[in-house]
């Protein structure tokens, strides 16, 4: 367990993070804070720069046996952050309003507890992985070679949930997050000026045409088999000018599925829709892939075993609200490994996970590095 002063400083450590946000593959700063914490509990191995600005403290068990990894997230988000703690973002347009600051604290919270007392058998993992709120990360890190070093048999993740009660649990087997992708699509064709729309060719009428046929490819229905959504994020067309008609306009568009092998299928139906709109206007189009998330499944050992550390600390959980619309690029570690993600609840009245306001709850912190070794022990000892 942790002690009072660990609690303490490890406190001071996610607001010293917090102060300093930054955003998916700048997490320079905050992987040698990370660094600097792991050195002294003297892990095995330190990796660093995996991915990214990854890294990966590894103890190895005096026996053989399998590799656990936990796995939190090193980045901020590019938004201001507005609330009045005395630790808030000291860096312009930039906050930690995910709680990946407190999501690293517990993985450091953790690290102190390895350190006193190693696995018996088999090998631990900590990863900090960079870049999870633009998707690239997961990916970065299993593409690393250097990773193959630091295969799991297992992985763990938790993500703290406004919302919920302070210290509640979700956690279910199955799909728990969609798959999403952003889509962007650019229209290009001729500008005029305005007194002669008829010798350019603008964008206008195909643009306003896809953002309700786009949409209605979507079914906006419950998260189960067959979700599809799609929805509007940005257009833009021309110049803020009364004297041009435009000559090219731009849709940003968010697609989701609940299952992977949806995602080419609704993919493919709205580039043919704008492909369609395109040849119809005299136009030329062309698309941009961003920020794409695989699908989040819980395997079933993975939960249990998230299940049994819960009830052994008394901690209350259930099912609700999975599989969640919104995305988590963790699912990628189920590639490799029986891998399980639970949330905890952030507190009923908290605001929302990348809201202004939003500040990850300390209370946390204790609780979070408590189901981990749990967790650990479980498997490993
Ligand atoms: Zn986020
Ligand atoms: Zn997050």
């Amino acid at each position: 367990m942790l002690t009072n002063a660990d609690v303490i400083e490890l406190t001071e450590f996610r607001h010293h993070l917090h102060r300093h946000p930054e955003v998916s593959g700048q997490e320079e700063w905050t992987a040698a804070q990370v660094v600097q914490a792991l050195e002294p509990l003297r892990p095995h191995r330190i990796v660093t720069g995996l991915g990214g600005h990854g890294v990966a403290a590894l103890w190895e068990g005096a026996e053989a046996g399998p590799t656990v990894m936990f796995r939190s997230e090193l980045d901020a988000l590019p938004i201001e952050e507005r609330t009045q703690a005395a630790h808030r973002s000291t860096l312009a347009g930039k906050g930690h309003l995910c709680g990946h600051d407190g999501h690293t604290t517990i993985l450091t919270g953790l690290a102190r507890l390895i350190a006193r007392r190693p696995p018996v058998r088999g090998r631990v993992v900590l990863l900090f992985q960079p870049a999870e709120e633009d998707g690239s990360g997961a990916a970065a890190v299993l593409a690393d070679p250097r990773f193959a070093a630091l295969r799991p048999d297992w992985a763990f993740a938790l993500h703290n949930m406004p919302g919920l009660p302070l210290g509640h649990a979700v956690i279910a087997p199955g799909p728990a997050n969609c798959a999403s992708e952003g889509l962007r699509i650019v229209f290009r064709g001729r500008t005029a000026h305005a007194s002669m729309p008829e010798t350019g060719v603008s964008p206008a009428t195909a643009l306003a045409a896809l953002m309700p046929a786009a949409r209605a490819a979507g079914n906006g229905g419950a998260v189960e088999p067959g979700f599809r959504l799609v929805s509007i994020c940005h257009a833009r067309m021309g110049e803020p000018a009364f004297g041009i008609t435009p000559g090219e306009g731009e849709l940003w568009l968010t697609l989701r599925t609940l299952l992977d092998a949806d995602m080419a299928a609704l993919r493919d139906e709205v580039m043919g829709l704008a492909r369609q709109l395109a040849a119809q206007h005299g136009l030329e189009v062309a698309f941009t892939h961003h920020d794409r998330f695989a699908a989040c499944t819980n395997e079933a050992e993975a939960s249990r075993a998230i299940r049994r550390s819960l009830d052994a600390l008394g901690i209350g959980h259930d099912g609700q609200g999975l599989p969640m619309r919104a995305s988590e690029d963790f699912g990628l570690f189920g590639s490799v490994a029986r891998s399980a993600m639970f949330l905890l609840g952030a507190g009923e009245t908290r605001p929302a996970l990348h809201n202004p306001d939003y500040d990850f709850p300390d209370d946390l912190i204790a609780q979070g590095v408590a189901i981990f070794d749990r967790i650990l022990r479980d498997l490993l000892d």
